[in-house]
């Protein structure tokens, strides 16, 4: 049982419809969501959608204008920022120039009382999980990016939070060491136990790190749900065209029978077969939300496809390990197949103007109402 599916389990935190307006502007529009201990969580949505105001609510640095957190089941309104178990590890790292990496992860222990023995040690953990041993006497200055990513983590895991915010956390890394990083935050948000709640830009880092991901816009929480089902079962157009890439195709849903669904087109195209879980009534606008790599592209039909529909390739994005082929249908509609490229595509690829069929199974794609 995954904690968010234990009614038995208390969240580790509760946003319980928070608003937060500046001015009459709605940053935080009535929102709820339950986030667990031990958890990855990502908050992934486009820029303003209140990611950051989230985030500056947990940590203190703003209040909600209505609604409540709960941090371990206590309202954290009367608790000031340095007083929660909660830290911040902002993009910019903030590490002191002039201290060692020894003395930037010891800062906030020698503020408090906690004996020089025990903040050795302390110390002396904290170098041992992100790796830094060897680059402890070394100034900021001394070391690469990666390492001064990591000395910030340890200093922001240094006094054990509960929670640990991460802005935009490897927004400073190249490509490859931002994949590699990915994989070592993991590895210490494993290790020391502690909820991580990731705010990120980067759709694929969100999906790699995540146990959950809420998506976000305009203040609201309009999924969440783990990086598996947010991809595989979308609750929304939004959702399904703000991860990764989709068709979308509109119709008009017409019951077939259990949960399947004929699709009807405006366009006089036969119709599409689906399975939803979700119901349906006859004539309901609904829209086919299927991801290009659940299309296959043939030169002949497919015998026994659920759905099979002619097409004329328009466009080619070759991409190396894939291709996704732009075909248009008789209506107009242009559906995008993607194939893995495990062969030379010179053998198997189709060309521009190329008649090909497209087909799909009733059950690859998911059915949604707006
Ligand atoms: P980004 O990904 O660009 O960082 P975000 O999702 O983190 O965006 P927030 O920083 O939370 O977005 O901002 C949400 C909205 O609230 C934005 O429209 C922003 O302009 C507004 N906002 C944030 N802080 C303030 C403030 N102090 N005063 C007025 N408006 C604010």
């Amino acid at each position: 049982f995954a904690p968010w599916d234990d009614p038995s389990k208390k969240p580790l935190i509760r946003f319980d419809c928070v608003t937060k307006r500046f001015g009459d502007f709605v940053a935080i529009d009535d929102l709820s969501l339950d986030i667990f201990e031990q958890e990855f969580f990502a908050l992934l949505g486009p820029s303003g959608c209140g990611k950051t105001t989230m985030m500056r609510m947990l940590a203190g640095f703003e209040a909600p204008t209505e609604g409540k957190i709960e941090l371990a089941g206590q309202d954290i309104a009367p608790v000031p920022p340095n007083k929660r178990a909660v830290n911040m590890m902002f993009q910019s790292y903030a590490l002191f120039p002039h201290l060692s990496v020894y003395e930037n992860i010891a800062f906030g222990l020698r503020r408090g009382d906690m004996p020089k023995n025990d903040i050795d040690d302390r110390v002396g953990e904290m170098l041992k999980l992100t790796r830094l041993e060897k680059f402890a006497r070394r100034k900021p200055h001394q070391i690469s990016g990666g390492q001064r990513q990591r000395v910030a983590l340890a200093r922001s895991l240094a006094k054990a939070p509960k929670l640990l915010l991460l802005d935009e956390p490897l927004g400073a890394l190249d490509a490859k060491l931002r994949q590699a990083t990915q994989f070592e935050l993991m590895d210490i948000q494993e290790k020391t136990g502690t909820t991580f709640v990731i705010v990120t830009h980067d759709q694929e880092e969100a999906m790699t790190v995540a146990s959950r991901v809420a998506v976000m816009d305009e203040g609201r929480v309009i999924q969440v749900a783990t990086p598996e089902r947010i991809y595989e079962a979308p609750n929304s157009v939004y959702v399904a065209d703000f991860i990764g890439d989709v068709n979308i195709i509109k119709g008009t849903a017409k019951p077939s029978g259990s949960d399947r669904y004929e699709i009807l087109h405006t366009d006089g195209q036969p119709p599409f077969s689906a399975v939803s879980e979700t119901s349906f009534s006859e004539g309901q606008t609904c829209h086919l939300a299927i991801r290009p790599e659940k299309v296959s592209i043939s030169a002949d039909r497919t015998a026994d496809a659920d759905n099979a529909v002619q097409g004329k390739v328009l466009d080619i994005a070759y991409l190396g390990n894939l291709s996704t082929y732009y075909v248009e249908l008789p209506g107009g509609q242009v559906i995008k197949a993607q194939t893995a490229n495990t062969r030379r595509v010179s053998r198997r690829g189709f060309t521009w103007e190329d008649s090909v069929w497209l087909s799909w199974t009733a059950t690859a794609g998911v059915l949604l109402a707006e």
